[in-house]
């Protein structure tokens, strides 16, 4: 779990503890949860207005061999972008290892 600063619609700012890991094998409920779209849920406590907030988190199921990092839309795409600027180099090397320095991809 992790202490998180939540902004709510009504203004009001509080603290809250929202998972950054989750083990399936351990925390029975979490999948339904998931599955239900209440996973994160927090309610304001002032207001008392169920917030779904969106901050990245790992799923794990050790038993299962599941090990996922999920990040929300909201932040995805600038993850993917940053994590493709550190691949394609990578990637790169190994297209130009496999196909020859003369193969083109065009
Ligand atoms: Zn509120």
């Amino acid at each position: 779990m992790a202490i998180r600063r939540i902004t709510c619609f009504c203004e009001h700012q509080f603290d809250a503890d929202v998972a950054d890991v989750v083990d399936l094998g351990v925390d029975a409920d979490a999948e339904r949860r998931i599955l239900a779209g209440e996973f994160m849920d927090v309610s304001c406590p002032l207001c008392g207005k169920v917030l779904k907030p969106e901050f990245p988190c790992r799923i794990r199921h050790d038993a299962r061999g599941i090990d996922i990092a999920f990040f929300p839309s909201s932040i995805g795409s600038r993850i993917c972008a940053e994590s493709f600027r550190l691949v394609a180099p990578v990637a790169s090397r190994s297209a130009t290892r496999a196909f020859g320095k003369d193969r083109s991809f065009a």
